[in-house]
This record gives C-alpha cells, sequence and structure tokens, in this order.
C-alpha cells in the first residue's frame, strides 16, 4: 500500500476529505485517550450517509470491529472495518454538541469529565466542530449523522438502561482501518 495523504489532526478540530472506493482510511491514536466522532457520506450522493441505527441492526450487534460493516439508511456497505488494534467503537452515544455543555443537562461522562487537562468544559462539540469540516461540501448540520464514535467505550447498564461515557482508554499507536466500498466523503473531529 502507497501513503496518499497524511494527516494530524490537533484536539478539538475536524476534517473531512474523500476516500475513493479501494482506498483506506486509518485513524491513528496520536496522544493516547483521544475520541473521535466519525461520518460518512456517499460522496457521489451527499444525501445518502451513515446510519448507526442500520449499522447496529444489520449486523446483530451494538458494537463493531474488525470484519464489520458501516450501513447507510440505504442499507448499502459505505466502508468495511479492515483492521482494528482497539477493539470496540461506540454506537450508541449521539454526537456532543454545544447544548451538552451548556445546558446543564445530561452529560454522560462517568467519572467525571477532564478536557484539557482539567480546564472546564468545552463550549462547543463535535457536531460543531463536523459542522466546519464539512462546510465546503455545502451539509447542513442538520444532515450530519450520528456517528461512529472511534477510542469512546460506554458504560451500559442494561438493567436500567443508563448510559455513561468512560474516560478515553485508547494508548499512542492505536488505530482503526476503514475500506471505502463507495466512494466516501469522510469527516472526523477529535
Ligand atoms: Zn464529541
Amino acid at each position: 500500500m502507497t501513503l496518499a495523504l497524511d494527516h494530524r489532526l490537533p484536539p478539538r478540530t475536524g476534517w473531512a476529505t474523500v476516500v475513493p472506493r479501494g482506498q483506506r482510511l486509518r485513524i491513528l491514536e496520536v496522544d493516547g485517550g483521544q475520541i473521535g466522532d466519525f461520518v460518512v457520506f456517499n460522496a457521489d450522493d451527499l444525501r445518502e450517509r451513515f446510519d448507526q441505527g442500520r449499522t447496529k441492526a444489520n449486523q446483530g450487534r451494538i458494537l463493531i470491529t474488525k470484519g464489520h460493516v458501516l450501513y447507510s439508511k440505504s442499507n448499502n456497505v459505505m466502508m468495511t472495518i479492515t483492521e482494528d488494534t482497539y477493539g470496540i467503537h461506540d454506537l450508541q452515544y449521539g454526537m456532543c454538541s454545544r447544548w451538552i455543555f451548556t445546558s446543564g443537562g445530561y452529560r454522560g461522562f462517568a467519572g467525571g469529565f477532564q478536557p484539557g487537562g482539567g480546564q472546564g468544559l468545552p463550549e462547543f462539540g463535535c457536531w460543531e466542530i463536523l459542522t466546519e469540516a464539512l462546510r465546503p461540501w455545502d451539509i447542513p448540520p442538520e444532515d450530519i449523522p450520528s456517528p461512529l464514535n472511534v477510542f469512546q467505550t460506554m458504560h451500559i447498564d442494561v438493567e436500567t438502561g443508563a448510559l455513561g461515557i468512560l474516560p478515553g482508554r485508547s494508548r499512542p499507536g492505536d488505530y482503526i482501518e476503514l475500506r471505502a466500498e463507495m466512494n466516501c466523503l469522510c469527516a472526523l473531529s477529535a
């Protein structure tokens, strides 16, 4: 394999690019403990996009790893996970947004949340970050789907239904690699 593009994503920023069919995207953990919100669109028809619910229902599971795929609402396979050193990536949590940090509502960060080494809560979330990253493609914020939360581990209480985000446990060098099964517009927040 040859490297077509290498991009480093600083914390609390986003990035988007088209991954042509057959090419692979590797999301590599640099510092450890980071979480990325990852969304995919059909680059040839931006109305078709990744679907959290289809991806779970069509494979009968709430977590996906190597060998599993990302589905669109039209039940088309958008990407296949070809490598994964982390093992589990959340498909429950929708996407953090300004609301979650400023409304005083549910935060869902089990064990507390210390972004940026305890500098307090951020003023915006992945929704706002991805809105910016996808602006060149004129994708309205409302059309950004719920993501695959890479390197995110959730605590799920199956008795009560309670859901909490655990502190990131990925280590530097962890990665997930996905092969595009169609021309994919991929966007990632850190
Ligand atoms: Zn987020």
